[in-house]
């Protein structure tokens, strides 16, 4: 390869890590405008039940320096810790399984709220634990068992079984990552019992949760989550926190990710971005049905 060819290609990779930095700054802009002019709205009609229901909120990986081009679900450590701590301050922190059964009895969520992970990556043993460990914070992990042991940042076995063994509550998150909708029933049913009999066994706990992959789910998935002896569900449905009357198998949780500043954590933690996310369903034909689940 010639001299010249390696710059165009230099140039080529730049312009692209350019190009694509400036449409993350974008969409990061577009969501707090979108805040800006619907948020105040929500709290006007109403219908901002925030105050009364109970978020969880959802973190995939915790990483020292992310890449907001490569990593935009990943969240920087030091904003991890600083959001961890400011939910151990202002909410009762439970786990997931802890709210579906206030649920289950009716009794008010106000005041409480759930950590939970997504996926399961080493960074979940690494990073988080030792700092939920310190602020005493319960939280629930929702693991693919398919990534289990995988050399490229997967969590070991011993190290689930050590995170089970310190209180965190383990569930299923399928095996193979792929939208629950899209397969056959026996591929299905295989994705929900052979990830909790793995998780099981590797764990040495009994696993009642699950989250879908994707947050995508429809009765089908319901009725099999069901038949497999899952006791609850989470989605990615961002618009509502849990109420009293929120169905166990359409849990509501809130992604934090790396976009989120410090006023953008506080935001969606107060129910400031539920009608941006409520217009985005409402255009989009996959999460349409999200509004009435
Ligand atoms: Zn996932």
């Amino acid at each position: 390869m010639s001299a010249t060819t390696v710059e165009i290609r230099l140039d080529e990779a730049s312009s692209a890590a350019r190009w694509a930095r400036a449409r993350v700054r974008w969409r990061e802009r577009l969501l707090d405008l979108a805040a800006v002019v619907l948020g105040p709205w929500s709290t006007r009609s109403g219908r901002n039940r925030w105050k009364d229901g109970a978020p969880i909120v959802t973190y995939h990986r915790i990483v020292a320096d992310p890449d907001p081009t490569t990593d935009p679900f990943a969240v920087r450590e030091a904003a991890f810790e600083a959001q961890v701590a400011w939910l151990a301050q202002h909410f009762s922190l439970i786990t997931v399984a802890e709210l579906a059964a206030r649920i289950r009895k009716r009794k008010p969520l106000g005041g409480t709220a759930v950590i939970s992970f997504d996926d399961g990556y080493d960074c979940t043993y690494r990073r988080a634990l030792p700092i939920l460990r310190a602020l005493k914070a319960p939280v629930t992990l929702f693991v693919a068992t398919g990534g289990l042991d995988r050399a490229d940042g997967g969590l070991g076995s011993a190290q689930l079984a050590e995170l089970a063994a310190a209180g965190v509550e383990i569930g299923s998150h399928g095996v193979t990552h792929r939208d629950l909708r899209t397969l056959t029933d026996a591929e299905l049913e295989a994705e929900l019992k052979r990830s909790r009999e793995r998780l099981e066994e590797s764990a040495g706990v009994a696993v009642a949760g699950l989250a879908y992959p994707y947050g995508r789910f429809d009765d089908r998935v319901i009725r099999a989550a069901r038949a497999c002896g899952y006791d609850h569900a989470c989605s990615c449905r961002q618009h509502r926190p849990n109420e009293a009357t929120t169905a166990l198998f359409c849990l509501n949780r809130l992604e934090l990710n790396l976009g989120d500043s410090r006023r953008r954590f506080l935001g969606k933690v107060g129910g400031r971005y539920a009608r941006v996310y409520e217009a985005w369903y409402r255009l989009n034909p996959a999460t349409r049905a999200w509004l009435e689940a």
